[in-house]
């Protein structure tokens, strides 16, 4: 029998990311019945806290299943046969959307740019005005694999004077930026607990506006009803009846009200701040080694994960399989045609955006990369990101 592989001491992948223990706690709690009076109310609790952290009034719906499931969930209810939908793609999400337009019937109209850069809004005014007729656009707010994220405030104001829907994964992006659908013309949005907000994977959260209520019912040739895909179904019987279409997943319900309740009570402008300054901090560690950022300019790099290029001479394989089995780091590699171009540091979630494990994080990169001689002075990359730290307080809240 071989040995089983040790676990890791941190989980500093691009998700599922590390959890808080008052996460694990929560989530152990016993099973309710889904209609237990306990448990109706918990659900209706969490769906109040999600439009909290969503920031909005818009209705929230909790569908079961993994992020990709909202994802199509949204184009299958919201696509009939020859729709139009301007695909923005800047990464591998992104593109990997065109395949729900193609799946559901609707015609794909791309703007791209190379995986390292971020959508230029003025080009969405003008692939718009360049096609009429286009119905929807869909966006990925941060690019996960790229370490990049989109303006999807100024894309949504574009879409909404052409009046397009849109739909936004922004699965990465909820809680490493501070999000208002209302104002960035965000009609479907779809994030994923096991990201900025930290949680367990196994759900996708929604927000839905009027527009895209209207949308959904106005899909020809008919609603889409009565599958594990439809939105509506959540509608009519979550919305309107306090029902539920099937089963939802008892324990992760438990394990997202709690990550909700950790959120807010940190406060969302802060909760946000953290994951963006210590994405700063690591990216001053990464120059500081003389390693170099994969995005194009830094403005656009993410909150959720630094994308690092590979550098000349160093095994992208060998340096993470060192990280991991000698030193107990887990991080991500490229993913998709970005594999072997670039690695990512973790820093998403209360677990992960921390200076505590920030350091540990860039000490473990440092200690591999001089394992395979690159010249690297042990020290200078925690050094860098910890001078930029020195405001940090875990007492602070905010609102
Ligand atoms: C994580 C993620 C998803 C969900 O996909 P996984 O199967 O969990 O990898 C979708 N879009 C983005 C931008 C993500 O970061």
């Amino acid at each position: 029998m071989t040995k089983p592989t040790a676990w890791p001491r941190l989980n500093l992948a691009a998700g599922p990311v590390q959890v808080m223990e008052q996460t694990l706690r929560d989530a152990a709690r016993p099973i309710l019945y889904h209609y237990d009076p306990a448990f109706i109310e918990l659900f209706a609790g969490t769906s109040g806290l999600l439009q909290q952290v969503f920031r909005t009034q818009y209705d929230v719906v909790i569908m079961q299943g993994e992020a990709i499931l909202g994802l199509e969930a949204a184009a299958a209810g919201l696509l009939s046969p020859g729709d139009k939908v301007l695909n923005l793609v800047s990464g591998v999400f992104g593109k990997w959307f065109e395949d729900f337009i193609k799946r559901y019937g609707g015609e794909t109209i791309e703007l791209a740019v190379p995986y390292n850069d971020a959508i230029d809004p003025e080009d969405v005014r003008q692939a718009l005005h360049a096609n009429p007729g286009v119905k929807f656009l869909s966006v990925v707010h941060s690019e996960t694999p790229s370490g990049t994220h989109n303006p999807v405030k100024e894309i949504g104001a574009v879409a909404r004077e052409f009046g397009v829907i849109t739909m936004v994964d922004t699965v990465s992006g909820l809680g490493g930026e501070l999000l208002s659908p209302e104002e960035w013309g965000l009609d479907i949005a779809i994030a994923g607990p096991q990201k900025c907000l930290g949680g367990t994977p196994g759900l996708s959260l929604m927000s839905i506006s009027p527009a895209a209520w209207d949308a959904l019912e106005a899909r020809k040739p008919e609603p889409l009803r009565a599958s594990f895909l439809s939105i509506l179904d959540w509608k009519s019987a979550w919305l309107e009846g306090k029902r539920f279409p099937y089963t939802p997943s008892v324990s992760e319900i438990y394990s997202l009200e709690s990550v909700l309740e950790q959120t807010l009570a940190v406060g969302m402008e802060q909760f946000v701040n953290r994951h963006q300054i210590i994405a700063k901090a690591c990216r001053a560690g990464v120059k500081a080694l003389g390693l170099e950022l994969w995005p194009v300019r830094e403005e656009i790099a993410a909150a959720c994960v630094t994308a690092v290029r590979v550098p000349d001479g160093i095994d992208d394989a060998k340096l993470r399989e060192t990280m991991r089995h000698r030193y107990g780091v887990m991080i991500s590699p490229g993913y998709g045609e970005l594999h072997g171009k670039l690695f990512r540091l973790g820093h998403m979630g209360p677990a992960q955006a921390h200076p505590t494990v920030l350091a540990a994080q860039l000490a473990v990169l440092e200690r591999a990369l001089a394992d395979q001689g690159y010249p690297v002075q042990l020290g200078a990359g925690v050094g860098a990101a910890m001078s930029m730290l020195g405001g940090w307080d875990d007492g602070v809240t905010g609102s």
